[in-house]
Parts: structure tokens; C-alpha cells; sequence
């Protein structure tokens, strides 16, 4: 890209679309590697002989690839004995995992000790990716295969360079889809998955038909394209076994999304008092014993943890019973709050079987997590999210400056500051404590009056005069944050309750209980150090997960992906000029490229300079100089100005090296 004689945004779209329409999904924009998803499987693209390869080929000898970008870090880590880490972005069904998965799957073979046979690490680390895929994707309206999490894998190399370890740690996985969904989108794939078990496993569940359940058929989507469900049942029980899950442990997993399943069923109606609840009918009390049986809890106290609230008052204990919304809630609470204590048993399972290598100091990181979202309604999972890529365009930004900075150092030749964009102040904004958004909206929870109208009203008035920060004219409740991708208004509502991660103290203790070491292990007894961590609310973990990834960040050598969306439609050869315009921009491309236009994006060694421009001035070459003056009087004949010479390079201004190659071929 940086080639291109004119580098500006009509430039570089046309560019990726002629490549696309070849087919070419892969270009370099100075260090970042721009990935347009191809909706096909491209043949040769990434077999095993392309690996090969790739394999210790130099940057740019061959074409654009994820796997020169892998290879590189490779290489870095084994020679310069450097951590690496290559960040993956993208919006939904841009193509984030499946980057991430080759890259994955690249390391893995470069890493990996061939001819073992026995369940070795690396591939543990690659079928880790089916299991989580299986509880924590999902069909949403932009990806049949959604990742409704955010992922950071670390895989550890020894001193000859195999893979001997591996940590994987996962970020927000979406808890309200286990009870909430919309047509056309589907559940997490266990549930269908298991649905579609052989008949032993259904009975042992009692399972039936998807449609049969409420947290399944509030969506008209049962079955997706390309997916089928039998068979994926069976390849995550295998990939199950590859990493580690014991078939016990695998039995109770799946008791436990079954018992989810029929939580969904209990219905309550309003009881003979005012304000209690009863079970509906008999099919709710099916379902209802059903669900006590598979968590391996008593039934009647199942029953009462959900319609029954135990209050501590001055005067002790005392029970009072809730209406059937409220009942509604209960459930629905205790059965996201199961599915996602499973999701984070699993990820901590399959850590603890892949094991880590406490000798190893080198590792590559493969970041694939969601990309900035600005839907027509945004909730509190979208502020999450625009806060992690806030925090990852600051260090995207530095390093790409800091990067250009060092070289031209290196070099000695002068160059003037670039301004740049910085977003310390939206940060801010949103994790200063205190005073920050996250920092009030705890403090909105710990206070039982508080509403979503109290909430905003504080915003309003702490924020007023924030350059980043607007009230929208006609709404009271809702914000509007300045974010570097855009304008993102924000919907207050359900920000309390979305924040709010305590376990009702009747669901921890029935589930404590169980007779299932498997469930009551989800739901440890309360300790110090628990209670502590439990007792913060989601935003604010979420911020030290996010604090804890940078620090890993910062200590590695970074490399960009940035995967592209072509369409909405996610069909193979169509490319929607203003979507990918939009995208280029989100993801801060077109503010590299900017940056790297202000300064001198071509630059190359005064030898190949030479070796290549030798056919403008042959005479020049005949002299015998020292490199450095012949480059000079090539250029000079040229008459190109604003150019540098460095120490051992030709720094070019945007669009002089392509001159120079028009002129190289007119002659
Ligand atoms: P989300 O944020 O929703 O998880 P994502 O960026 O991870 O999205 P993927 O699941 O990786 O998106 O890709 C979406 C779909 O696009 C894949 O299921 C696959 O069909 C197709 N796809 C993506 N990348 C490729 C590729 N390199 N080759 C072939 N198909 C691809
Ligand atoms: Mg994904």
C-alpha cells in the first residue's frame, strides 16, 4: 500500500478491491496486514505447502500472508529472544478467528515436535478452539459462528523453539443470550449441539427437540447453514477428550447446559398472597424436578430459592415470597449465572491440562478479540468493548509512532513531530477512578435507590463539560461518548443490572450443595478471597482484565492484523466501497497511513536502492563512489526533493518510490 503513488482513501480502496476481485485477500499497509475476509475457502491458500513456504521466507519476498506475519514473530522470539504478540481486530464476521486459528495453526507447525502422537501441546492449544467454540459462539444477525467472548492465547516456546505450554484467558463472554435471543439469532451451539446427541445421551437428559425450549425457540433460527449440530456434538466430545476433559467431567458438563435448558421451562403464575408465586403446572414441575435432578439439588429447595427471598433484618431472618416476574428474573439469573461459571471452568480446565512451562521466557500472543461496535441501540457490553479498542488504538498508536520514531532515530535524519489523534482523554473518561464512568456507575449499584434516571442525571452533571462526552437533546438516560471510531450513543437502562454480578445468596447455597462435586465445585463456599473478587462488578473486573492484557502487551513486540468485512451479506466476491471505508477508518488503517505519509513511507537500503534504479544512471554507477553519494546524485538526477538519506537508507517521500519505478520501466 504504501507503494501506491497516490495514498489517499479512493487510493487505497481501489486498491484492495482490484486485489480482492483477484482473489488476493492479504495486503501489508507499512506493518499492518489487512485481511478481507473471502467467504470462500480458497484453494492453496493456506495448505500445508503454503506453510512450507513461508517457512523462514523474508517479510515481503512473497506475498502478503498471515503466516509471514506469524513466521516474523517466530522468528524475532527464536533470534532476538523477544516476545511477540499479533493482535487480530475486526468487526463481527470479519473474520477474526479464523486469522487467528491459522495463525494458531502456523505456530503450531513451526513449534510443534512432529511424529509424537500421543495428545501433544500444541495440539491441545489447536482443538482448545473447538470447545470454546462450542459454549461460547453462537448465530448472531452478522456471523453464523460468533465468538461472544474475546480471547488472548500465549503460547509458550522452550529454548530450541517448541511449544511447551500454553494460557488461555478469556474476556466478557455475553451472559444475557442464555436466556435472551431473537430471530434470526440462535443460543450458544452446545444447546443445539447437545440436542442433537444420540438418543442415549437425549434420554439420560431428557432432552427433545430444540423448539421444545424456551431459551432455545424464542428464535425462530433452530438450525443454521453449514452447521450440523449431531456431528458438532460429537467433535467437541472428541475434542473434549484431546484436551483433556474427562469423560466424567464431559457428563456432567453436559448435565449441567441440559439442566440450563430446563431451567428455561419453570413457569411461575401468581400465588394465593400478594406478591408470591407458584410453579405453573405440571409441566413446569417437570421441568422443575428435571433441572434438580440433573444439577444433583434438592428440588423443594430449588423451588424456594427461586420463589422465596430470605431478608436479613434487625429482627433476624425473615422469608417473604416474590411475585412471578420476579420468579422469572430469579431463574434467568441463576441460569446465566450456571453458564457462565461452566464457560470459566472450561477455559480454567483446559489451562490447567495444557499446562504452563514455568522455564519458558518467550511466548507469542494471539490476541482475537471484538472490534468497536456502534449499533442503533447500545447498551453496557458495547461500552466494554469501544473501551477495549480505545485502549488498544492508544498502544496501536504508539507503537506505530513509536516504531517510525526509532528508525528515523536510528538513521539520523531529521523529521519533525507528526501530530496525532491522542485518546488519553476518552480513556479517561471512562476508567479514571475516581470520577470515571465505570467508577460512578459502581457507585450507582451500591446504593439500593439508585435507577438508571439517577445515573444518567450524575453523568450529565459531572461530565457537562467534557469534550468527549454529550446528552443527546431529547433523552434523559442516555450518553453520547466521542469515541476515535465515531459517535456512539449510549442507552443507560440496563447498565445497573448488566453490572451487577452477585449471586442471589439461596442460589450459591442450593448449588453448593449439590451432590454433584462437578456443580457444587462451580459454586465454591464463599471466602475471603471470593467474596472479594465477586463482590466487584463486572466493568470493574473487566477493566483489570483489560489493565493486566496491556501490561502482557507492552512487554511483547506487536504486529497488526485488521480483518475486513467485504459485506453485509457475507457472500464471496462482493466488496462494498463505504462498509470497507468505515472499517479502514475504525480500525485506524487510514490514521497509519497518514502517519506514515507525513513522514517517509518507502525507505530502502542504499545497496538494493542502487541494485534497483541502476538502469536511471548507469554513468553515475561507473564512478565507483561510496554508496551513500551515488544514491544522492541518482536522486538528484531525478530531481525528486523532500528525500532523506539516512545512515544505510533512502528514506522516500508517499509516492516517489512509484516514480522512480514509472521512470525505471519507461526506459
Ligand atoms: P465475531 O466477532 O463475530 O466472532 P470473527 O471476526 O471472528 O467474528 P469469523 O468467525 O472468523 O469472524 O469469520 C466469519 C466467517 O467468515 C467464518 O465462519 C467463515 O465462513 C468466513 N471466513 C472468515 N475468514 C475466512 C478465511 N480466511 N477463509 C475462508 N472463510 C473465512
Ligand atoms: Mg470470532
Amino acid at each position: 500500500m504504501t507503494r501506491l503513488s497516490y495514498l489517499h482513501e479512493p487510493g487505497v480502496l481501489d486498491n484492495l478491491a482490484v486485489r480482492y476481485a483477484k482473489n488476493i485477500i492479504y495486503t501489508y499497509t507499512g506493518n499492518i496486514l489487512i485481511a478481507i475476509n473471502p467467504f470462500q475457502r480458497l484453494p492453496n491458500l493456506v495448505d500445508a505447502r503454503t506453510m512450507e513456504k513461508y517457512k523462514g521466507a523474508n517479510l515481503g519476498d512473497l506475498d502478503p500472508h498471515v503466516f509471514a506475519i506469524a513466521d516474523v514473530s517466530y522468528r524475532q522470539m527464536i533470534n532476538e529472544g523477544k516476545s511477540n504478540s499479533i493482535l487480530v481486530s475486526g468487526e463481527s464476521g470479519a473474520g477474526k478467528t479464523e486469522t487467528t486459528k491459522l495463525l494458531m495453526g502456523y505456530l503450531a507447525y513451526l513449534g510443534g515436535r512432529s511424529g509424537t502422537g500421543e495428545r501433544t501441546v500444541e495440539q491441545q492449544v489447536l482443538e482448545s478452539n473447538p470447545v470454546l467454540e462450542a459454549f461460547g459462539n453462537a448465530k448472531t444477525v452478522r456471523n453464523n459462528n460468533s465468538s461472544r467472548f474475546g480471547k488472548f492465547v500465549e503460547i509458550q516456546f522452550d529454548k530450541s523453539g517448541k511449544i511447551s505450554g500454553a494460557a488461555i484467558r478469556t474476556y466478557l463472554l455475553e451472559r444475557s443470550r442464555v436466556c435472551q435471543i431473537n430471530s434470526p439469532e440462535r443460543n450458544y451451539h452446545c444447546f443445539y449441539f447437545l440436542c442433537a446427541a444420540p438418543s442415549e445421551d437425549l434420554k439420560k437428559y431428557k432432552l427433545g427437540d430444540p423448539s421444545l425450549f424456551h431459551y432455545l425457540n424464542q428464535s425462530a433460527c433452530i438450525k443454521v447453514d453449514g452447521i450440523n449440530d449431531a456431528e458438532e456434538y460429537l467433535a467437541t466430545r472428541k475434542a473434549m477428550d484431546t484436551v483433556g476433559i474427562t469423560d466424567q467431567e464431559q457428563e456432567a458438563i453436559f448435565r449441567v447446559v441440559a439442566a440450563v435448558l430446563h431451567l428455561g421451562n419453570i413457569n411461575f403464575t401468581k400465588g394465593r398472597e400478594a406478591d408470591s408465586s407458584i410453579i405453573k403446572d405440571d409441566k413446569s414441575r417437570f421441568h422443575l424436578n428435571t433441572a434438580g435432578e440433573l444439577l444433583m439439588c434438592d428440588c423443594e429447595k430449588l423451588e424456594n430459592a427461586l420463589i422465596k427471598r430470605e431478608i436479613n433484618t434487625p429482627e433476624g431472618v425473615i422469608t417473604t415470597t416474590v411475585g412471578p416476574n420476579s420468579a422469572t428474573i430469579s431463574r434467568d439469573g441463576l441460569a446465566k449465572q450456571i453458564y457462565s461459571r461452566l464457560f470459566d471452568w472450561l477455559v480454567n480446565r483446559i489451562n490447567a491440562s495444557i499446562g504452563q512451562d514455568p522455564n519458558s521466557n518467550k511466548l507469542i500472543g494471539v490476541l482475537d478479540i471484538y472490534g468497536f461496535e456502534s449499533f442503533k441501540t447500545n447498551s453496557f457490553e458495547q461500552l466494554c468493548i469501544n473501551f477495549t479498542n480505545e485502549k488498544l488504538q492508544q498502544h496501536f498508536n504508539q507503537n506505530v509512532f513509536k516504531m517510525e520514531q526509532e528508525e528515523y532515530t536510528r538513521e539520523q535524519i531529521n523529521w519533525s513531530y507528526i501530530e496525532f489523534v491522542d485518546n488519553q482523554d476518552v480513556l479517561d473518561l471512562i476508567e479514571r477512578k475516581p470520577g470515571g464512568i465505570i467508577a460512578l456507575l459502581d457507585e450507582a449499584c451500591m446504593f439500593p435507590k439508585s435507577t438508571h434516571e439517577t445515573l444518567s442525571q450524575k453523568l450529565y452533571e459531572k461530565f457537562k463539560n467534557h469534550k468527549r462526552f454529550t446528552k443527546p437533546k431529547l433523552s434523559r438516560t442516555a450518553f453520547t461518548i466521542q469515541h476515535y471510531a465515531g459517535d456512539v450513543t449510549y442507552q443507560s437502562d440496563q447498565f445497573l443490572d448488566k453490572n451487577k454480578d452477585y449471586v442471589v445468596a439461596e442460589h450459591q447455597e442450593l448449588l453448593n450443595a449439590s451432590k454433584c462435586s462437578f456443580v457444587s465445585g462451580l459454586f465454591p463456599q464463599a471466602t475471603e478471597e471470593n467474596t472479594k473478587s465477586s463482590k466487584s462488578s463486572i466493568a470493574t473486573r473487566f477493566k483489570i482484565q483489560l489493565h493486566e492484557l496491556m501490561e502482557t502487551l507492552s512487554s511483547t513486540e506487536p504486529h497488526y492484523i485488521r480483518c475486513i468485512k467485504p459485506n453485509s451479506v457475507l457472500k464471496p466476491g462482493i466488496f462494498e466501497n463505504t462498509n470497507v471505508l468505515q472499517q479502514l477508518r475504525c480500525s485506524g488503517v487510514l490514521e497509519a497511513i497518514r502517519i506514515s505519509c507525513a513522514g517517509y513511507p518507502t525507505r530502502k537500503l542504499f545497496h538494493d536502492f542502487l541494485h534497483r534504479f541502476r538502469v536511471l544512471a548507469p554513468e553515475i554507477l561507473k564512478e565507483k563512489n561510496d554508496e551513500k553519494v551515488s544514491c544522492q546524485k541518482v536522486l538528484d538526477k531525478m530531481g525528486l526533493q523532500g528525500y532523506q538519506i539516512g545512515r544505510t537508507k533512502v528514506f522516500l517521500r508517499a509516492g516517489q518510490m512509484a516514480d522512480l519505478d514509472a521512470r525505471r520501466t519507461e526506459m
